[in-house]
């Protein structure tokens, strides 16, 4: 590992260039074994975007071996699920969905299975998938991103089942080549790993210690996204406004903000996620005098309640929270803002759940996220006393997305009328030839037109609002 002072340890170029040999040999192999065909590739990914983007990665290099990727499972000759363990909900989906490949796998006996992402970095599942699943050929943490091909050559060379889930050092791989899954909004990591410790929550375990990747990286990277026609550029980490910190940089998120920002080039600048406690108002001011910078703020807050947010190790209080929300509608009045909820954190009341209600009506959000506390292995809050039923529990939950949906349905009613303008992001999940946009807010719009329009900033006025759904006329 090249350890430059201070600074985050970036994976030695002799590592990357090894893993370039690997990718050449497959493509030898493959070419041999495929002759007529590109072999095909399906990879779904589950959870949030830091999955998403190292899909991205582990795409790359498949394609560099050459294969072509597929979205039917049961035509590929290469099969990788990204996991997610932050709830248990999400893990079942996985354990689900691997357990409907045997069959396929039966038939097609070449085909090769592989897991990897935040679920496979816990011991108990990489155990339980040896020894429940011994149709799965490969399993890789989050650690080995970048050693997908010289893991995968083991596989194909060997035929033996390969299990690489050690936790590694934090360090930053640069220089991995990237397959893009969409050509005008594109993801940017720029920094990995969590310190924060939430007491409900897995990331840190199967994510490791913070650390950044070079702000000349970044800028690279993102010079790269402008000249291949990016619209809007997604920065990612999973506390993305602790940037730059225990690292000698020198730069901090919202500098980091500026000088994208600073790039000659169309394109919108959006961030995710942000940590209340690491929220400043040097980056509030920054967004507002950013003009790329989109206007809306994922904030989690979690819970209204100090009690509740001290047990959670959040680190701020509900003054606090508040306190910036309203510098950031003092300094950009039309901001749109969201955020992550936890409804029945171990030990919570009803009283306490209430002031979590008080709060969102406080705010009034455009949307949130909402879960159910889920109990994750390892983690402080798995011990904690839960008395209250999962039953309960859902009663509360119901009547916070009341609460929200009211909320989203009087905001939607004061946007008509208005116009704004939108990333025309494709046509909408109902297929019914309409087109969907996204505001500066995040707000999306549906609207009739063209699939030319896709991937261009428009105009569209909304004239109908339908609960919390938008839609609207071209301008
Ligand atoms: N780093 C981000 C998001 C991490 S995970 C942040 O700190 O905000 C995304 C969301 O999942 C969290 O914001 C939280 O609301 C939810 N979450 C995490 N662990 C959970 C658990 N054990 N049970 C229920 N929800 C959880
Ligand atoms: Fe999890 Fe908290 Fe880190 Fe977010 S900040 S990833 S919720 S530990």
């Amino acid at each position: 590992m090249s350890v430059k002072a201070g600074l985050a340890p970036e994976i030695p170029l002799e590592e990357i260039m090894k893993q370039r040999e690997y990718i050449d040999k497959i493509r030898t192999i493959l070419a041999v074994k495929y002759p007529v065909s590109p072999p095909k590739a399906y990879v779904h990914t589950y959870g949030c975007q830091g999955n998403v983007a190292d899909s991205e990665r582990i795409k790359g290099q498949l394609y560099e071996m050459g294969y072509v990727f597929t979205e039917n499972r049961e035509d590929a000759d290469f099969v990788l699920f990204n996991t997610c363990a932050v709830r248990e909900h999400a893990e079942d989906r996985v354990f689900g969905n691997v357990g409907a490949l045997k069959p396929i796998k039966n038939e097609k006996k070449d085909m090769i299975i592989a897991l990897c992402g935040c679920m496979m970095q816990q011991p108990h599942v990489s155990e339980r998938i040896k020894k429940s699943y011994p149709y799965v050929n490969l399993v890789f943490g989050t650690f080995a991103v970048h050693r997908v091909p010289e893991l995968l050559y083991k596989v194909l060379r060997s035929g033996k089942r390969v299990f690489e889930t050690e936790e590694g050092e934090p360090a930053v791989a640069e220089g991995l080549p990237v397959y893009r899954d969409r050509d005008f909004k594109m993801w940017l990591p720029i920094m990995y790993g969590c310190n924060n410790f939430c007491s409900y929550c897995v990331v840190p375990y199967v994510r490791g210690r913070e650390r950044s990747r070079s702000p000349e990286a970044v800028i690279e990277e993102a010079k790269e996204l402008i000249s291949l026609g990016a619209k809007e550029i997604t920065l990612l980490g999973q506390n993305v406004n602790s940037y730059g910190k225990n690292s000698a940089y020198g730069v901090n998120f919202p500098r980091l903000l500026r000088m994208i920002n600073d790039l000659p080039g169309d394109f919108k600048i959006r961030f995710m996620t942000s940590h209340p406690k690491d929220c400043t108002k040097e980056l509030l001011d920054t967004m507002a005098s950013c003009e790329k910078v989109a206007r809306h703020l994922h904030l989690p807050f979690q819970s209204g309640n100090n009690r509740v947010l001290k047990e959670m190790n959040r680190g701020y209080t509900r003054e606090d929270y508040l306190g910036l929300i309203s510098y950031a509608r003092k300094v950009m009045p039309d901001i749109s803002l969201t955020s992550d909820i936890i409804v029945g954190f171990p030990g919570e009341t009803y009283e306490e759940f209430l002031d979590t209600l008080s709060l969102i009506e406080e705010v009034r959000f455009t949307s949130l996220f909402t879960f159910i506390f889920s109990p994750r292995k390892g983690t402080k809050a798995e011990n904690m006393e839960d008395p209250v039923t999962y039953k309960e529990k859902s009663s509360w939950f119901s009547l916070l997305l009341k609460k929200q949906e009211s909320i989203a349905a009087k905001r939607c009613q004061s946007m008509l009328g208005n116009t704004y303008e939108v990333l025309v992001e494709g046509f909408t999940k109902e297929n019914d030839g309409r087109l969907t946009g996204r505001t500066d807010g995040n707000i999306n719009i549906d609207f009739e037109g063209d699939a030319s329009l896709i991937g261009t900033y428009r105009k569209v006025k909304v004239t109908n609002a339908l609960n919390w759904i938008l839609s609207g006329e071209l301008q």
